[in-house]
């Protein structure tokens, strides 16, 4: 059986108290929202801190605040099962509500976070193993090594960003809410991320992301396909967000965000001016889909062959967009392969 390393447990009752207690143990400390990802981790010895600051205690990180014309906020420690099943956030951010009800299984979404989710660690099949496999396998520079099993002659980690919100969050044009020892600050939510599968968020680490701010949903249209091997739970090898704002039949805005592709989620701009000022047509779907799959340039380090997954994003893009013109009914917004 794996245990658990001995920690100690810190419990603030306030944001001030926790960014203070992560300043004060620099290094040493780590957050832990609802523990189902960072557990795990810490049984396989993926990360070693000897303080966790709990964040559960601190009661204004919860829930979803907001109006329709002002946009919501959603408190980092709101749980995925809340978030999936709160009724605006299903009416105006449908990609949202259904990316959150996709992640794992419905025991953990009960106990993960959005916050959490969206910090989640990145993934690899060489990485996201027991400490015995890895140490047998060879350490990568991920965790204890210094070099990348999957591309040994690479200088940085490929690991895989492997969130299902983030994508979604990104194409909505997210804002999160992050607060440190020295005060807070607002960013985008695309800003939060960098393209390093070790160092995967671009905030210090004595910073918590506290709350999520979702931009008034004005005739925007969303939607989430996520490709994973067990339909049951998983995580996806494949995530892809569109979102577009339409005046009456005509995309005046959009973004496509796709996820699992690289160590930040990927947007895909080109891909999105081909839509812009055109009707959702076969035809224009089609080219926007095609532009999309150029920049997704998925490793040999997740489930799936790179190849079939490279080949799947054109796929589920022209999925996607066909599901937000009516053109593709679809069953549930989950695909599995
Ligand atoms: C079997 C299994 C299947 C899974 N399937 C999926 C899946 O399909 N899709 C998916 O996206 N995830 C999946 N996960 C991962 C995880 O359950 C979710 O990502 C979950 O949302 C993580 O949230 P949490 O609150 O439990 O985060 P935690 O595990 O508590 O933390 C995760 C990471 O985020 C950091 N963190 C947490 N909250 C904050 C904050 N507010 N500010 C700054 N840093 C923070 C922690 O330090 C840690 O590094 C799976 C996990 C397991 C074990
Ligand atoms: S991409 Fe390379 S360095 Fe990163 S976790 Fe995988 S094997 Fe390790």
């Amino acid at each position: 059986m794996m245990r658990l390393p001995p920690f100690t447990y810190v419990v603030p009752r306030t944001i001030a108290d926790a960014t203070r207690a992560l300043a004060e143990h620099g290094a040493e400390a780590m957050v832990v929202a609802g523990g189902t990802d960072l557990f795990p981790n810490l049984k396989r010895r993926q990360f070693e801190p000897t303080v966790l600051v709990g964040l559960r205690g601190i009661r204004e990180l919860a829930g979803v605040r907001g109006t329709e014309r002002d946009g919501l906020a959603v408190g980092a420690m709101t749980t995925l099962t809340a978030v999936a099943r709160h009724a605006a956030v299903a009416r105006d951010y449908p990609a949202l509500a259904t990316a959150a009800g996709l992640v794992s299984s419905p025991q953990l979404r009960n106990m993960g976070t959005l916050g959490g989710n969206v910090c989640v660690d990145t993934r690899c099949n060489y990485y996201n193993q027991t400490h015995e496999w890895r140490k047998a396998a060879g350490f990568c520079m991920k965790k204890d090594g210094d070099i990348c099993l999957v591309a040994p002659g690479s200088s940085r980690c490929w690991a895989v960003s492997s969130s299902d919100t983030a994508p979604v969050l990104w194409a909505l044009g997210a804002r999160v809410r992050v607060a440190g020892p020295e005060g807070e600050r607002v960013i985008p939510l695309a800003a939060l991320y960098q393209d390093d599968g070790i160092a995967y968020l671009a905030k210090r680490p004595e910073e918590i992301v506290a709350e999520i701010l979702l931009p008034p949903a004005d005739g925007w249209a969303s939607a989430y396909l996520k490709l994973r091997r067990r339909g049951s739970f998983d995580f996806p090898v494949l995530g892809v967000a569109v979102a577009v704002r339409l005046e009456g039949e005509v995309v005046r805005e959009a973004r496509i965000v796709l996820g699992a592709v690289a160590s930040t989620p990927r947007e895909t701009p080109a891909a999105a001016a081909v839509l812009v000022g055109q009707r959702l047509t076969p035809d224009t779907i089609t080219r926007a889909a095609d532009a999309a799959a150029g920049p997704a340039k998925p490793l040999d380090n997740t489930d799936f062959t790179h190849p079939y997954r490279k080949r799947l994003v054109r796929v589920y893009v022209a999925r996607a967009l066909a599901r937000l013109a009516g053109l593709d009914a679809g069953g549930a917004s989950e695909e599995v392969a």
